[in-house]
Order: C-alpha cells, then sequence, then structure tokens
C-alpha cells in the first residue's frame, strides 16, 4: 500500500511522491529509488507570506524542542567510539563468517507477542504498538531475534547450507522506565546462528562476544546456566512456584504477581527483600535431564578450550520464553562506578523459536550486546584508569592564507584524498597561529602551508612539525613527498 503525500521541499516549492509504507518496506534497506522526490511544479510565495516569513525571530514563537522521555542523541563528538564499536563488530562478523541483516523496525506486533511471550516485561508493559493506517497491528521492534527467525523461514533460509549466521546492527524499542543505561531507544548488535543444535553454536557465539570485549579492551566476566527443555522447566517451575508460594508474605508486589504471570523471572528479582528468599530457592541445575546437562557441559568444555573464565551462574533465566537449554550474559569487571551492575549484553539458545513461528524446526542460538552501555563502560574505563580515546587519526595537516590560497587547497585535498591520504584542515580559520594550534592538536608530524606566494608560484610549504625545519615543494609533488616521508609510498 502507498499513501500520497505533500513533502515540503524548498522555500516554498513542494515536491509530489509516493512514501512507501508498512506492506512496502523490504529486509533491505529502504529503496530510495521508490521515495526520491520528483519535482512537479514551483509554487511562487506570495508577497504576503513572504512578509510574515521576514520577520524578526524575537517577534515569531520561540518554542524550542525537547527529546522524547527516554530518547537521546548520538553527537559528533561520540563518533569516535560508535565507529569503533561498530568496526570491530562488523570486523568479527567477516572473520567468524556471519552475513549482514537488515530487518526493518516496523513489524507485526503478532510476531513479537508470539517470540517472546505474554507475561514478558517488554510484551505487556515495553512494546511501541499502533494500529497502522491500514489497520494493521504494528509494533517497533524491542529486540531482533524474533525478526531474525520471521526472515529465515520467509526467505527459506533453511534451503542454505546449515547453520545459517547472520548479525546486525540498529535501533530497538522498549517503553521501559529511562534510567541510567537504559533507554527507550537503544541500539544493539547482535549475532545469530540458526539451523544447528550444537553446543559449538552457543560457543562459537560467547567467543565472539569474548573477543570483542577483547577488541576493545573490555575486561569481561561472562555468566553462563542452563534452563534445559520446556519439560525441564516445566518440572522445575511447579517446585520453584511452590517455594516462593511458602514466602509470599516477604516477597515484593512484583514477585508475587510474577508467581502467577512468570515464575522464571522470580530469580531475576533486584528488589533487596527477595534476595535472601532467592538464594535459598531451587535451582534449575538439579532439574534438567541428563541431555541438557551434557549440552551445558560441552558448551563449558569448549571454553575451557579457549580459558575464557565463566561463572556459573543458577539464578541467571533471561526473562524470554524463547530461550531453551544455555543462557549467558556479559559484565565488565575491574570497575567501580554503577555502570558494572548492568548487563553489557547476553544471549541464548532458542530451539524452539522458528517452528513456534510457522517454520520447520531449526533449533537456533544468539546474542546480543548493547551499544549505549558498551560506550558508558569504555568511558567509565579511560575516567578510571586517567586515559583518552583519541579520534581518528590523520597523516598531515593542511594550512591556508588568503583567499586564493583557500580555493586552491580546496583543490589539492581533493587530489590528496584521492591519492589515500588522511588530510585535517580548517578552511573557516584565517590566522595561520591558530591553524598551527590545531594541527598541533591533531598531532601531525607534517603540516602542508599554502600562502598568496605559493599560490602564484605553484609551490607548497612542507613544515616538520617536530623539528620546525620548512622546505619548498611544488604542488604537482606533494603526494609523492609526503608519501614518501611517512613510508606510505
Ligand atoms: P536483552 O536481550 O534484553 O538482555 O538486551 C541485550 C542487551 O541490550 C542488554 O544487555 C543491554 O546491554 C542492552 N539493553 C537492553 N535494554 C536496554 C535499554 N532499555 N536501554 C539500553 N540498553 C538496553
Amino acid at each position: 500500500m502507498t499513501t500520497k503525500t505533500k513533502i515540503p521541499f524548498f522555500n516554498g516549492m513542494t515536491t509530489k511522491t509516493k512514501i512507501p509504507f508498512f506492506n512496502g518496506m523490504t529486509d533491505k534497506n529502504t529503496n530510495y529509488n521508490m521515495i526520491k522526490p520528483k519535482i512537479v511544479k514551483k509554487i511562487v510565495v506570495k508577497k504576503e507570506e513572504k512578509k510574515k516569513s521576514d520577520k524578526p525571530v524575537s517577534e515569531k514563537n520561540k518554542r524550542t524542542y525537547n527529546l522524547i522521555k527516554g530518547m537521546h542523541d548520538i553527537l559528533p563528538k561520540e563518533e569516535k567510539y560508535w565507529k569503533k564499536i561498530f568496526h570491530t563488530a562488523e570486523g568479527l562478523a567477516e572473520y567468524f563468517q556471519f552475513g549482514r541483516l537488515d530487518t526493518p523496525i516496523l513489524e507485526e506486533a503478532g510476531l513479537y507477542v508470539r517470540s517472546l511471550g505474554r507475561g514478558t516485561d517488554v510484551v505487556d508493559k515495553e512494546m511501541y504498538v499502533f494500529e497502522d493506517r491500514d489497520g494493521t497491528k504494528v509494533c517497533m521492534r524491542p529486540e531482533g531475534t524474533a525478526a531474525a527467525a520471521r526472515a529465515y523461514i520467509m526467505h527459506g533460509l533453511w534451503n542454505n547450507p546449515q547453520p545459517v549466521k547472520m548479525w546486525y546492527w540498529g535501533p530497538m524499542f522498549r517503553h521501559d522506565r529511562p534510567q541510567a543505561g537504559r533507554y527507550r531507544q537503544f541500539y544493539q548488535l547482535s549475532y545469530e546462528t540458526i539451523g544447528s543444535p550444537d553446543p559449538i553454536a552457543d560457543a562459537e557465539l560467547i567467543i565472539v562476544a569474548y573477543n570483542f570485549f577483547q577488541d576493545l579492551n573490555i575486561p569481561v566476566e561472562v555468566r553462563i546456566n542452563s534452563i534445559g527443555t520446556t519439560e525441564d522447566r516445566q518440572r522445575y517451575k511447579t517446585e520453584l512456584i511452590n517455594y516462593y508460594r511458602s514466602k509470599r508474605s516477604y516477597l515484593c508486589e512484583d514477585c508475587r504477581q510474577r508467581i502467577s504471570k512468570n515464575s522464571m523471572r522470580l530469580l531475576d528479582c533486584k528488589a533487596e527483600q527477595c534476595q535472601p528468599i532467592k538464594e535459598e530457592a531451587p535451582q534449575i541445575i538439579d532439574w534438567l535431564s541428563e541431555a541438557s546437562k551434557n549440552h551445558l557441559m560441552k558448551v563449558l568444555e569448549y571454553l575451557d578450550e579457549l580459558s575464557i573464565p565463566y561463572v556459573l551462574t543458577p539464578t541467571l533465566v533471561r526473562g524470554l520464553d524463547y530461550y531453551t537449554h544455555t543462557v549467558f550474559e556479559f559484565y565488565a569487571t575491574g570497575l567501580t562506578t554503577e555502570t558494572a551492575q548492568s548487563a553489557l549484553g547476553g544471549g541464548g539458545r532458542y530451539d524452539l523459536l522458528v517452528e513456534e513461528l510457522g517454520g520447520k524446526p531449526a533449533p537456533a542460538a544468539g546474542l546480543s550486546l548493547g551499544i549505549e552501555r558498551i560506550v558508558s563502560t569504555i568511558k567509565a574505563f579511560n575516567e578510571q584508569n586517567k586515559t583518552t580515546w583519541s579520534g581518528p587519526t590523520v597523516d598531515i595537516f593542511f594550512a591556508q592564507l588568503g583567499d586564493r590560497a583557500k580555493s586552491r587547497v580546496l583543490k589539492l585535498l581533493n587530489e590528496l584524498r584521492r591519492g589515500g591520504l588522511k588530510v585535517a584542515f580548517n578552511l573557516y580559520k584565517s590566522s595561520l597561529k591558530s591553524q598551527m594550534e590545531l594541527a598541533n592538536n591533531y598531532k601531525v608530524p607534517y603540516t602542508l602551508i599554502l600562502g598568496q606566494k605559493e599560490v602564484q608560484e605553484g609551490s607548497v610549504i612542507i613544515r616538520d612539525m617536530e623539528s620546525g625545519v620548512q622546505e619548498i615543494v611544488d604542488q604537482k609533488k606533494i603526494e609523492a613527498v609526503i608519501k614518501k616521508k611517512l613510508h606510505k609510498d
């Protein structure tokens, strides 16, 4: 379905275009051809309208706008963290052969209700659900695994060699209570392995995440548990409910509700009054079948093999219905701040999800990491260790003096970029002093200087930033000379 709308264009011009709507979305990135603006007609701005828009700002309504609660902007100063995290994730995906998957932000609400289950906080309290213009009940994805399973089924990926390994990165939406490290829109990075019951898949995901944290210099602890099969859990839940019922009067309000609604989440409770009860609660490990125990042991053996430290955590259950067998979470270690209290990521096996969503049985495992929390952790470590993360590195700085030099520098910058050199510059500063300060901040070994005289002569000054020695070089030879000096030839 498409809807016709007018998009405000440039100074009173409008463009008529068709915007693809929900049914027209694809699993790939938006098809930009579909929304390419087509200028139909120019509208001349009437005199009266023009007058109105010319009024000084002070006479207009000066309302400013804030963010919606729980949302946040990611400003350019954050870029160095986000870029490094993305590149680390991408590099690991390539090495471990996970193919990139992109699914839409909007999905049918039923997909998530079915996957995560009623009684979970995400479905009952946090999901952004609304009726689309055609009456379809849609939601803004609260996580990505259900969508990955939908894509696996819908695109017949079970026909490919199994397992199918995919990774994705993107915003997720949960109408949670905002607090430090908890947003209503946040980014997740995920890896999914669909189509193998082998414990090596669980171990491989943990290894990918462990490597990821190591590459970012974040020491982490892996907490791990097994919640067995549905049958194991059914037997265990009976025992757990009986135990918690006998302690009902000591429980927090949420836990009283959880007894009948989502008993496994009793073990997730952070309320102080419930901690002693949780400590004495029956442990699922004692209710696992032989096969479930063997699965967990095998995963642990693989981790031992790689000397990946883990902590067996009997209370770790993860909140969603689709998990079976192995569940795990990652926590930063060695941090004294509050940041260390929240999980940086987690995952586990979801052997029944694909079948539950109408596909052929395809046992699977996945892992999701929260980017905002990883960024805060990196910053917390930097603060604790009094270290900083430098921004992108550049090879040289290019300074200019005077109008003619400015336009020539633009041309030369383009040539140097094509030659593969990373050049820093600032065309909005005209004094040499301030440009040299910038060059010092970038810690470049050489600065190019172009003034009126050099423009006329077709030359450029190369200044060695350490010794202060300057030499004059033909503009045509800059690239070659600099590459030689930087040993990039
Ligand atoms: P989950 O599967 O819900 O455990 O989410 C995986 C990871 O995503 C968590 O360990 C967090 O790092 C991150 N995450 C989950 N919910 C939020 C949120 N509301 N705000 C920020 N990060 C979140």
